[in-house]
């Protein structure tokens, strides 16, 4: 791992709170919240909320509703082995690799819905956002993309997918997912799993490799899926975002309550990928990244 040095949690922390690097992270936020304009989420949710609060209808329900309504999925695969199959070949052309020896799926029963929650979460939050009025539409997708961030990760703690590199597993907890949210949980840990057979995954390196699986799944769900899931890449890419921007701008002894390696990771990569393009993520598995 020595040409690893430069990508411990203490030196990308670093790094992304250089000045210009601050400043590359507002840009890449801004067009995070053009991208949402373009999806016409912003609209959507506005309505959504109205609708919320005249019906005295919690927010959230009708996320949920909106979610269900437009997005109904008739392709929800049989198994995940079907839907592992089409994602790593994906993963492997984006990536640039080949031969990577089958993990073993388990996929598995417990009750928490955390993908859904932190999904829904995010829509949840854009409409509550939306509420305050005196806001700039900026500060607001600011204030959602946090709202956001945070009930990801919090859900995500509670029973989330993982990959466990001794045994070479991706666990999937077995809940009702959307097609876009199984997939995205199975490419984020396929990453890792190509992360544990390059061997760049370490536990001191937890901002690089969640970096490295969270920016991968974004820009993959953005580049080879359909609307839904480019509109989950850019929904919880501006939470990330702007949940990294909570994070630095915290006054330094406070910032412990912002610590999130998927957050400040997927901050550091979208700035590379802006700069350069997605290349960074094939150039990153030898270490060629955060150099200069
Ligand atoms: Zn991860």
């Amino acid at each position: 791992m020595n040409s690893f040095t430069h990508c411990t949690d203490v030196r990308l922390k670093e790094r992304l709170l250089r000045p210009e690097n601050l400043e590359r992270l507002d840009n890449a936020i801004e067009a995070s919240i053009a991208g949402m304009v373009l999806f016409g989420l912003v609209g959507r949710l506005s309505r959504l909320h109205l609708g919320a609060i005249s019906s005295g209808y919690h927010p959230v329900d009708s996320c949920l509703e909106y979610l269900a309504s437009e997005g109904k999925e008739t392709d929800i695969p049989q198994s995940v082995d079907e839907l592992f199959h089409a994602v790593r070949e994906q993963v492997d052309s984006f990536l640039g690799v080949e031969d990577i020896p089958d993990p073993t799926i388990e996929y598995s029963t417990k009750t928490h819905t955390w993908i859904t929650g932190g999904l829904s979460g995010a829509f949840a939050s854009l409409a509550f956002a939306d509420g305050i009025s005196d806001a700039d539409q900026g500060m607001r997708l600011l204030a959602a993309g946090c709202f956001a961030t945070l009930s990801y990760l919090s859900h995500q703690k509670l029973d989330r997918p993982h990959y466990t590199g001794l045994t070479q597993t991706i666990r999937i907890p077995k809940r009702p997912l959307t097609r876009t949210e199984l997939r995205a949980a199975v490419c984020h840990e396929y990453v890792h799993h190509v992360q544990n057979h390059v061997g760049i995954l370490e536990h001191r390196h937890e901002i690089f490799s969640e970096g490295l699986a969270t920016g991968a799944e974004l820009s993959i769900a953005f580049h080879y899926g359909g609307v839904r899931d480019k509109t989950y890449s850019v929904v919880m890419q501006a939470g990330l975002l702007s949940h990294a921007r909570t994070w630095a701008h915290a006054s330094p002894h406070m910032r412990w309550r912002y610590d999130s390696p998927h957050a400040l990771g997927t901050a550091l990569f979208a700035i590379e990928e802006r700069r350069h393009d997605s290349e960074v993520y094939r150039r990153a598995l030898t270490g060629d990244i955060f150099k200069d």
